[in-house]
């Protein structure tokens, strides 16, 4: 009731396409959902991934599982929505994202051999910025429903770097050179690490390092989308 009046006043639109929302639909419009490019399945979406790191990280190595949503184009709406999860602070779309995630990996019959979820680290300056990071609340919406423990004492950004959108694979990869560390013991962690947009892997690649570098057991990942 308080909702529907709220919605008098304020009406809701959504964040892919700015029209307005029906009732029953949230954030995102089932016009805007339907034009997200869905993996056909997680078989589909790991191979995707991995094909990715082997690409552009062949060392990379102990990749346990991999997870992804959708493929993300540029300008699509997927991205819109994206970019307001991140920039605008719809913190229910991190949360939407992570439980759809938490769901496809429970699906796979996996997801119990986690000792704990990690989230890709923001520097604490763009915390500030943006008020949250948005790997963080999607983590908490997959760990809620995976009954998992979110670790963010494991691995800190140490470097404030610039975005990594519009940089090619090689500056993309100095970018966040050494900018992870680990901080903390994982040894014999078994961590799914979550990252929202995978593009080269290169930010996920470093932060991998930085796990393994604390002691890091298997490392599996899961991200909303590959760019691709
Ligand atoms: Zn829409």
């Amino acid at each position: 009731m308080l909702d529907e009046l709220l919605h008098l006043f304020y009406p809701r639109v959504c964040t892919g396409c700015h029209s307005l929302l029906a009732s029953g639909e949230r954030d995102i419009c089932a016009a805007c959902f339907a034009s997200f490019d869905a993996f056909a399945d997680a078989d589909a979406a790991g191979y995707a991934v991995r094909e990715v790191f082997r690409r552009n990280y062949p060392k990379i190595n102990g990749l346990q599982e991999v997870w992804s949503l959708y493929r993300f184009h540029k300008n699509d709406r997927l991205q819109q929505v994206v970019h307001a999860m991140k920039y605008e602070g719809v913190h229910r779309l991190g949360k939407f994202f992570g439980s759809r995630l938490a769901e496809m990996i429970s699906g796979c019959g996996a997801g119990e051999e986690f000792s704990c979820i990690v989230p890709v680290p923001l520097h604490r300056l763009k915390v500030v910025e943006r008020t949250y990071n948005q790997s963080e609340v999607i983590a908490r919406a997959a760990a809620a429903i995976l009954q998992k423990e979110v670790r963010v004492d494991l691995v800190i950004r140490r470097k404030y770097t610039r975005p990594q959108a519009g940089l090619s694979p090689r500056e993309r990869r100095s970018n966040v050179r050494d900018a992870f560390m680990p901080s903390g013991d994982a040894a014999l962690e078994d961590i799914l690490l979550v990252d929202d947009i995978l593009t080269t892997g290169s930010t996920a690649a470093a932060v991998i390092q930085a796990l393994k570098a604390a002691g890091a057991g298997n490392i599996s990942l899961a991200t909303i989308a590959l760019a691709a």
